[in-house]
């Protein structure tokens, strides 16, 4: 690290700091409310991120509320952001905070790995801890390969470097609207951070038929197993996402 990529970070906070898309959870730095933002966030657009966060911290302002929930109430929530494993694993980890406090290191909780952690760490206690996902990688690899130091102002530089790597520094990058050009290796210095593989289409997937299956139980309460998908429904048991007694399906509690 060195002076220079010290000028570059501060053109690219600059930057931001112009241009930052507005979301309501950087007016927080509640731990819990970071942690279900960057949750949700993980496979899911902004804006149906962002109204699904309000709702959910309209409804469970606080660990506890969510911990008091149950799993059949949070995976209805859960509706439409895809991927219920993750609401199962924010509703689990909110009764282990409820009942013993905060672990440490973050990771201990259900569903969390080293990105939400660090997410956690420098976006709700402003620690400097760079979150690393695709876009912030391929910005290191391009702009700091030597490493980038974000202790004068780990909040904003972790903002900024994932918003300029989501927006500017893309997998084609926008260099021309680049602030912090000088002396980048541009693309050719990310060959080990390939684009993101996309996401296979949703209709006629196995996720939409767990998610069909999902949705049926907890709305009725119950389906019967009979004329019922039977693969999804076994795979949504695995996952403790329903429950199969019998010849019925149940939701989880
Ligand atoms: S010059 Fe291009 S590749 Fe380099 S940091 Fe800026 S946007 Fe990224």
């Amino acid at each position: 690290m060195t002076a220079a990529s010290d000028g570059q970070l501060a053109a690219i906070v600059s930057w931001w700091d112009t241009h930052r898309r507005e979301v309501p959870w950087r007016a927080t730095r509640d731990v819990y409310a970071i942690w279900v933002a960057e949750v949700m966030s993980v496979q899911t657009t902004l804006s149906r991120a962002v109204t699904a966060w309000e709702t959910w911290m309209a409804r469970w302002p606080t660990v506890e509320a969510l911990a008091a929930a149950s799993l059949s109430e949070v995976l209805a929530q859960w509706q439409g952001l895809g991927y219920p494993r993750r609401a199962r694993d924010l509703h689990h980890g909110a009764r282990i905070v409820s009942e013993t406090g905060w672990p440490e290191p973050l990771t201990r909780l259900p569903g969390v790995g080293p990105y939400v952690a660090a997410a956690v760490a420098c976006f709700a206690r402003e620690e400097p801890v760079l979150p690393r996902d695709v876009n912030v990688n391929r910005v290191l690899a391009r702009r700091f390969p030597d490493g980038v130091d974000i202790a004068a102002d780990p909040w904003r530089s972790g903002q900024a470097l994932m918003e300029f790597g989501q927006r500017v520094c893309r997998a084609r990058p926008a260099c021309g609207d680049c602030p912090a050009p000088t002396g980048c290796g541009g693309p050719a210095a990310d060959v080990h951070h390939p684009p993101r593989r996309r996401q296979a289409p949703y209709p006629g997937s196995f996720r939409e038929r767990r998610g069909t299956v999902l949705a049926g139980v907890l709305a009725a309460g119950r389906l019967p197993r009979a004329g019922t998908d039977p693969e999804a429904a076994a795979s949504l048991a695995r996952d403790g996402l329903i429950r199969i007694e019998g010849a019925w399906l149940l939701s989880p509690d």
